[in-house]
C-alpha cells in the first residue's frame, strides 16, 4: 500500500531523528518519522546531557520540562589518588550546568514535542529497504507491526536516523572508515544513597581488583530518582581493544569504585547492557543526491569523551536547514550544504580529537597524561572545556587550541 508524499521521512525517532523532524516541522514541513520502537522506549546510554545537549533542548522549548530531572554543576574527575570538582564553564551559547535524564524519559519527550511542532509518527514501524526509482532513493518500505504490513512511504528526502547500526544507512551505501576511533561502553543502573549528587563523576584510571590498571574509563552519573548510571567504555585505539570484554570491564570497576556509591550485585537494579559509538564523523557518506545521515548513523559521537546526544541533536538540526534550503530552491543540489556545515563546524575538531586518541592508545601514555594532567587544576579545566566543546570564541580557536594542548602533553610523556 502507498502513502502520500512527505517533504521528509525520517528513520529513526532517537534525538538526532526527534530533532530533525521538530525543525522541519516548525518550518510547517510535512515530516513523518518512523521508529521501529514504541515510546516511551530504553535506548543504553549513559544519560548525561552536557550544556550543548542543554542548549538544543532549551531550544527546542523543552527547558521546562528539563527541570523536572537532575541538574548537575561540573565534573568530578579522579585518577591517580587524586580528585577535582570542575564546574562547567561559564559560556555565552551555552547555559553552564547539564542535566542526566534517562532515555526512557528523554527520547520520549523529544520525539512527542516533534509531534507537538507538527510531525507525525509512526511508533513500531521500521524502515526496511529504501524505495528506489533509477537508482535514486524516494522513500522506505516499512513494516507497521500494529497492521502486520509493509507500507510503501515516498519523500522529497530521507534522513537516516537509524542509530550505530543503521542497517537502513547501510542499504543506502554508507559505511564506517575503520580507521577511525570506535567506541564501546557498557552500562548499568544501581540504587545509591547518593542518587542525587550535583556532579556527574568520571574515572580516568580504572584498575582491577589486583591493582592492575585497564584501559578504559569509568563514569558514575546521578539520576535522581533513587538511582546512578554506572558505566564504563574503551576506544578501538587501545591496543588490544578486541580482547576486552566489557563486561568483564564493568564487573572490574563496580568492585573497584568508591565504596560510598553502594555498587554491588545487590544494589544493581537491571542487568547491564553494551553499544557501539561511532565516532568522529566516521560514518560515510553523510549525503546522497536525496538523503542525509544525521546523529549517530553518521558517525558524529565525540571522540574525546564519548557524547553523541548533543551531536545527534545538532546534526539533525543543521539536516533541518539543508532540507529547508532544497525544498525552498526546489533544488536538490542544496542538500550538500549539509556537507559542507559539517565540515566548518566539527572538521578540525573531529580531526584532533582523533590525534587525541590515537596517543592515549597507549596505555602507558594515557596513565602518564592523567598523571600530569590531575597535578594542575587550571589544565584540568581546559582540558574538559576541549573535550566537550565549550571553548569559548574569546579562546583559541578551539581544534587548533586542542592540538597544542595534546602536542604539549605528549611531549612531557617520558619515552
Ligand atoms: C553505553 C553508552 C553510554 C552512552 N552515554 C552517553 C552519554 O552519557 N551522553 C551522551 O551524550 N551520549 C552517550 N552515548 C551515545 C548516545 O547514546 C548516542 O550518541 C545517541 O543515542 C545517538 O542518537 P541517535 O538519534 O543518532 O541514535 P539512537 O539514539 O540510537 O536512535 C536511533 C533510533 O532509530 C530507531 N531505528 C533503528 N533502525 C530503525 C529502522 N530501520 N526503522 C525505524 N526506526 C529505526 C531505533 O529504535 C532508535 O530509537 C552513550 C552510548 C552508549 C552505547
Amino acid at each position: 500500500m502507498a502513502t502520500e508524499i512527505y517533504d521528509a521521512l525520517i528513520v529513526g525517532g532517537g534525538p538526532a531523528g526527534a530533532a530533525c523532524a521538530y525543525w522541519l516541522a516548525e518550518s510547517g514541513r510535512r515530516v513523518l518519522i518512523v521508529e521501529k520502537k514504541r515510546f516511551p522506549r530504553d535506548k543504553t546510554c549513559g544519560d548525561g546531557l552536557t550544556p550543548r545537549a542543554v542548549r538544543q533542548l532549551n531550544d527546542m522549548g523543552l527547558a521546562d520540562r528539563l527541570s523536572d530531572h537532575l541538574r548537575y554543576d561540573g565534573l568530578r574527575a579522579i585518577a591517580h589518588g587524586v580528585t577535582l570538582e570542575m564546574p562547567w564553564p561559564d559560556h555565552p551559547d551555552f547555559p553552564s550546568y547539564g542535566y542526566v535524564v534517562r532515555r526512557h524519559d528523554l527520547d520520549d519527550m523529544v520525539a512527542a514535542n516533534a509531534v507537538k511542532a507538527g510531525a507525525t509518527l509512526w511508533s513500531a514501524s521500521e524502515a526496511r529497504t529504501p524505495v528506489l526509482e533509477h537508482g535514486i532513493v524516494r522513500g522506505a518500505n516499512v513494516y507497521r507491526k500494529d497492521d502486520g504490513g509493509d507500507t510503501e512511504v515516498r519523500a522529497r528526502f530521507v534522513v537516516v536516523a537509524d542509530g550505530a547500526n543503521s542497517r537502513f544507512g547501510r542499504e543506502l551505501g554508507t559505511a564506517r572508515n575503520r580507521s577511525y576511533p570506535l567506541g564501546m561502553a557498557i552500562r548499568g543502573y544501581f540504587k545509591s544513597p547518593y542518587h542525587d549528587e550535583p556532579w556527574i563523576e568520571s574515572h580516568l584510571d580504572i584498575r582491577d581488583r589486583e591493582g592492575n590498571h585497564l584501559p578504559g574509563y569509568g563514569w558514575i552519573f546521578p539520576v535522581g530518582d533513587g538511582t546512578i548510571n554506572v558505566g564504563c567504555g574503551l576506544l578501538s585505539t587501545f591496543k588490544g581493544w578486541k580482547d576486552i570484554n566489557t563486561t568483564k570491564l564493568m564487573d572490574a570497576f563496580s568492585a573497584t569504585a568508591p565504596a560510598r556509591w553502594r555498587i554491588s550485585p545487590e544494589t544493581a537494579t537491571c542487568a547491564p547492557t553494551g553499544g557501539r559509538l561511532p565516532t568522529g564523523g566516521s560514518v560515510m557518506p553523510h549525503v546522497g543526491p536525496t538523503w542525509l545521515a544525521v546523529g549517530d548513523a553518521a558517525g558524529s559521537v565525540n571522540p574525546f569523551n564519548g557524547e553523541g546526544i548533543s551531536v545527534a541533536y545538532e546534526t539533525g538540526r543543521i539536516a533541518a536547514q539543508s532540507i529547508e534550503l532544497a525544498l525552498a530552491h526546489d533544488d536538490g543540489l542544496a542538500l550538500q550544504t549539509y556537507e559542507q556545515q559539517l565540515q566548518d563546524i566539527y572538521g578540525l575538531y573531529f580531526k584532533t580529537a582523533r590525534l587525541f586518541v590515537q596517543a592515549i592508545g597507549n596505555p602507558a601514555v594515557m596513565r602518564e597524561l592523567t598523571r600530569v594532567g590531575m597535578q594542575s587544576r587550571p589544565l584540568m579545566e581546559w582540558v574538559l572545556r576541549i573535550m566537550a566543546n565549550l571553548l569559548r570564541p574569546d579562546e583559541l580557536g578551539p581544534a587548533e587550541a586542542a592540538y597544542k594542548m595534546v602536542s604539549q602533553l605528549v611531549r612531557v610523556v617520558p619515552g
